[in-house]
């Protein structure tokens, strides 16, 4: 079996090493920050049990760790890690599957399950499938947590908090062969080194120190800025409202509501990043003005939530493929990325996680097979290639719409290409096709399902969506609508730039409970 040697202890870096464990292997993860997020692992207790008095005499909940860390601690190598996170059925699918224990332990930590088709007052009859259109409503840090307690049980097993890699050895040749890693406290051998350290762990430099030539990497800027804010349904209130649907997309902005474990909530609101009324939205009055002029953001802030946190700002976000390989192949045999070091995703199709969950289980189901030679990096790039890139391209085309469909509408528009113009078959005219898809989806089941079995990776979205009776159901959906426009929700923009100018105080200046630009 294969001594595995993991850099980066984030979502894709512990799985990896806890998966390639459970296999057989042994596995080291190096992780730069001090110790893990969350102490609730730690106690072992559940989320609601009373673990305590702090200072004001007030009770510790097992839920008050987790908050702690998440609202408290600064974690400058893990901005997105305060941002809102839900898993996909996919991301699911791999824990129920191959780490139930991790699953098991969100769940108690508080973590909310949402079928798609309970959208739906009466859920359609069952088709095989279905079970994975289940949404993972939680904190990430919730995920953290479970895998740090797992792999802190974890026979062969370990983590090195405050262990960051700052070098890699390699045995040369024109594809170097890595070997191993060094970190402040020394150097450690292993079979394979899995890069799991993140769209900013910046082992491009090492590999490059060690002698190897570059990957091609694909880059697609987004343009969208998202602006964030937690909250707490108020006492007594267990749920938010079941309507409206949670994410709409207006010309210029939208905004979306994440609710999460423990009765927390985050609002988003969302726009391109040239709109010159976004810095405003820093502001919590004009943050909450502008959220509530959409449906969701209306309905939940109505419930009277409590604030938890300022306005958290993210913006500058890109589509990154960061493969170690170029036109050639490979270019370094020994060591592979998973995660966001591989596939970055902005977040807006919210596959993160689990296309980093996908990439850990290929690692430690394969990693027996000579995982130091060039026909391991090859098997793996093509893996990736089949399996992550086409979810990849999804993505960056699904961004290239929306913010195109953004700038424009806020006038920021120069410079922003729409391919093809905006005829039928153009760009703007498959987001049109796909907003009525999504309208419809929210009548009609049989299209519902289509939507949440690409939404859920469960199916591409050219299957899904060309099932001829989906298209049936859209085209008719469309011709009893001959005026429909898309994106017609929220307000106009002279309303919106009444809401944002109406800032009462200068947007406020970058600090860790406020801000996680990335
Ligand atoms: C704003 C935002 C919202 C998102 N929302 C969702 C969502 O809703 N659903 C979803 O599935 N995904 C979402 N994601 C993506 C998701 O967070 C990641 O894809 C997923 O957690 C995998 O991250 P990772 O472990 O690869 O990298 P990271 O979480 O970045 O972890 C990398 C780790 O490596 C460490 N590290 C870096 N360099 C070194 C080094 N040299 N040595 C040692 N350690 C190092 C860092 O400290 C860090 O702990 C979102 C991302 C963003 C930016």
């Amino acid at each position: 079996m294969a001594h595995v040697l993991v850099i980066g202890g984030g979502v894709a870096g512990l799985a990896t090493a806890l998966l390639a464990a459970r296999r057989g292997h042994t596995a080291e993860v190096f992780e730069r920050d001090t110790r893990a997020p969350g102490a609730a692992p730690d106690r072992g207790l559940p989320a609601g049990d009373v673990l305590g008095r702090d200072l004001l005499g007030r009770d510790v909940l097992g839920r008050d760790l987790l908050d702690r860390d998440f609202f408290g601690w600064h974690r400058p190598g893990v901005p997105q890690a305060a941002q809102p996170h839900l898993l996909l059925g996919a991301a699911r699918a791999v824990l129920r599957a191959e780490l139930p224990d991790v699953y098991a332990e969100m769940l108690r930590l508080g973590a909310r399950e949402r079928h798609e088709l309970d959208w739906f007052d009466v859920r359609p009859p069952a088709r095989p499938g279905d079970e994975d259109l289940v949404l993972v409503q939680a904190r990430r840090i919730v995920l953290e947590s479970a895998l740090t307690t797992a792999l802190r049980a974890q026979p062969g097993a370990v983590v090195r908090y405050g262990e960051p890699v700052t070098g890699l050895t390699a045995t040369g040749g024109r594809q170097p062969r890595i070997t191993g890693v060094s970190t402040p406290g020394g150097g450690y051998g292993g079979d394979l080194v899995v890069d799991a350290a993140g769209r900013r762990g910046g082992c491009a430099s090492l590999l490059a120190t060690a002698g190897c030539r570059p990957g091609t990497v694909e880059r697609h800027r987004t343009g969208l800025a998202y602006f964030c804010r937690w909250y707490r349904l108020p006492d007594g209130v267990d749920e938010g409202p079941r309507r409206p649907w949670t994410v709409t997309g207006g010309a210029f902005a939208g905004c979306a509501v994440f609710p999460s474990d423990n009765r927390v909530f985050a609002v988003t609101v969302f726009a391109h990043t040239g709109d010159p009324t976004r810095g405003a939205l820093r502001d919590p009055a004009v943050f909450e003005a502008a959220a509530r002029a959409f449906p969701p953001g209306a309905a939940w802030l109505g419930l009277g939530a409590e604030p938890l946190s300022g306005v958290l700002a993210t913006a500058g976000l890109d589509n990154r493929w960061s493969p170690l390989a170029d036109a050639r192949g490979p270019v370094v045999s020994g060591m592979v990325p998973v995660g966001d070091a591989l596939t970055h995703t902005n977040p807006t199709l919210g596959q993160g996680t689990s296309l980093a969950l996908w990439a850990a289980d290929r690692v430690a189901r394969t990693a027996h097979r000579d995982p130091g030679s060039p026909g391991f990096a090859a098997g793996y790039h093509g893996w990736a290639l089949r399996t992550l890139k086409p979810w990849f391209d999804f993505q960056a085309g699904a961004d290239a719409a929306v913010g195109a469909r953004l700038a424009a509408g806020a006038g920021a528009g120069a410079g922003v290409v729409v391919p093809g113009g905006g005829g039928a078959g153009s760009l703007a005219g498959r987001a049109r096709e796909a907003a009525a898809l999504f309208e419809c989806a929210l009548e009609d089941p049989e299209v519902m399902r289509a939507r949440a079995r690409v939404r859920h990776l469960a199916e591409p979205p050219g299957r899904a969506y060309a099932d001829p009776a989906v298209r049936a159901r859209v085209a008719i959906w469309l011709a009893r609508r001959p005026d429909w426009a898309p994106n017609a929700v929220g307000p106009d923009r002279a309303r919106w730039e009444e809401l944002t100018a109406a800032a009462a105080v200068p947007p406020q200046p970058a600090s860790p409970r406020t801000s996680a630009r990335s």
